[in-house]
């Protein structure tokens, strides 16, 4: 399908006009594609040839409007860093309307009602990090938004310094936030609170539409589905940094990629956000705040579902800071097929001894990967082997408990723990050379990104440890 043949369905505009505003897209001068992802375009039908038609940079630029499209920016509320703030909303972004379930969004548009003091613009970094990171996660097996493609161009927009503005064009099965369900409900709009939460099991939880208890078990399987998120995170040393309830998706998904980090040594307490002094959103305390953020959004729904019996379900899964869904993520990481009552402990001891080790997360599990009980390998990766040594005697001693093979496991871990994660310094490499106008980098990234788990000795660069200098910097949340 071409641009001009794509017709959009814009079914949220059918909604209350609280639920939205329409909005304008103010272009930006001189635009000029960065990259566009064939994957992504797939899933929405759009050729391949895509790529070259100069209407794909007018459709990301706001100057083409697709068949159906009624550009418009969502309502939303939120908790940021603990604090309610009532008016949130799309500030920089755009809606253009939902193909084969994707909601087209474009992200650096221009001003919004939402906007408040803000310029409603994105840059090439942020942009470039969003768009390769999104990708790379859905490669991972994370449930994420994606992205179509980005534009940068000669506006300049002012951050910690001067910056070219761009655009990136997201989609997603659902753009709902804790925080829209928030916003209705501290604004006492009850009636909407109900439609959004009828619109949610349509867009994401069609299989309740005909169930009396609907409101209960959408609540049960957004608890269950973040759990079923955090616990991936966790699992691949992922760090979002900005878990404020309006970056929390109502469908379980990574949401609103900001100053996030793959981390590289394993730290418990990382904190890849810069802004977040206290550590409130670090690695270690990612399913504490999902628990937390789960917990305000049980408090939006009382007219529509018992508070008993939510508390109930947070209850479940919120007596641990390590939920099964972790557990289960890290056996198969560790590849144990056996379910051992004390696996617990064994992960919470290999937790202490990675960070006792100083020791690249990815290139751990992916070195243990090919463990046979020669140990030189994992000795040779870390700062202090000898807790790698302690901690591998209970491993071998677990070991005794599968009936795998040392090949069969193998297999198993090597399709679990990737080879290849983007780290921050390869996106700071990208952006540096897309900045001037290369947009190579970011084709290489996007193209490793999207095959984790294969060995590309040509990549071998991109699966070495983080030199010393960026391992676990920060990021300020100015994008
Ligand atoms: P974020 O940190 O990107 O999740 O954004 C938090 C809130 O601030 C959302 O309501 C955004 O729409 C808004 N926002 C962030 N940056 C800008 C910007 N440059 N212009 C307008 N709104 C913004
Ligand atoms: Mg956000």
């Amino acid at each position: 399908m071409t641009l001009e043949n794509m017709t959009l369905q814009t079914s949220y505009l059918r909604l209350d006009e609280e639920f939205y505003r329409l909005t304008d897209r103010i272009p930006l001068d001189e635009p000029y594609l960065i990259s566009f992802n064939p994957d992504a375009a797939k899933l929405i039908d759009l050729d391949d040839e895509t790529r070259n038609d100069p209407q794909f940079v007018a459709l990301l630029n706001g100057t083409f409007t697709p068949q159906g499209s009624s550009p418009f920016a969502m309502s939303y509320a939120g908790h940021q860093f603990g604090n309610y703030n009532p008016w949130l909303g799309d500030g920089r972004a755009s809606n253009l309307g939902n193909m084969n379930g994707w909601n087209l969004q474009l992200k650096g548009s221009g001003e919004t009602l939402y906007s408040r003091m803000a310029d409603g613009r994105t840059v090439v970094r942020s942009s470039i990090r969003e768009y390769l990171m999104s990708e790379a996660m859905h490669h991972l097996g994370v449930p994420t938004t994606r992205a179509l493609g980005i534009i940068g161009s000669k506006t300049k927009v002012l951050r910690n310094r001067m910056e070219d503005a761009a655009i990136v064009m997201r989609m997603s099965p659902s753009w709902v936030r804790f925080g829209t369900f928030e916003y209705f409900y501290y604004s006492s709009q009850h009636k909407n609170l109900e439609m959004l939460a009828e619109y949610v099991i349509a867009e994401s939880y069609p299989h309740l539409k005909d169930d009396e208890d609907r409101f209960y078990k959408m609540f049960c399987e957004v608890v269950d589905r973040t759990a079923v998120l955090i616990a991936k995170w966790q699992g691949l040393g992922f760090c979002h940094g900005v878990m404020n309830t309006d970056n929390m998706s109502i469908a379980g998904l990574t949401l609103d990629y900001g100053p996030f980090s793959m981390m590289d040594d394993f730290r418990y307490g990382f904190i890849c956000n810069h802004t977040d002094k206290i550590g409130r959103y670090s690695y270690a305390e990612q399913p504490n705040i999902s628990y937390w953020n789960l917990t305000k959004l049980s408090e939006t729904l009382p007219k529509l579902v018992s508070k008993e019996r939510m508390a109930k379900k947070l209850e479940d899964f919120g007596a641990f800071i390590y939920p099964d869904a972790y557990i289960n993520i890290m056996r198969e990481k560790l590849g144990l097929d056996v379910e051992v009552e004390n696996d617990l402990e064994l992960i919470e001891e290999l937790l202490v001894a990675l960070h006792d080790a100083f020791v690249d997360y990815t290139i751990f599990f992916r070195t243990l990967s090919r463990y046979d009980g020669d140990r030189t390998a994992l000795y040779d990766i870390a700062m202090n082997p000898v807790v790698i040594h302690n901690w591998l005697e209970l491993y071998e001693e677990r070991l005794l408990q599968e009936t795998r093979s040392h090949v069969e496991r193998h297999e198993v871990m090597l399709k679990t723990n990737p080879k290849y994660v983007l780290k921050n310094y390869m996106l700071d490499e990208a952006i540096v050379l897309a900045e001037k106008g290369d947009f190579s980098l970011v084709e290489k990234l996007l193209s490793i990104a999207s095959h984790p788990y294969d060995e590309m000795p040509e990549h071998e660069y991109f699966a070495k440890e983080t030199p010393e200098e960026h391992k676990n910097r920060g990021l300020a949340c100015s994008s």
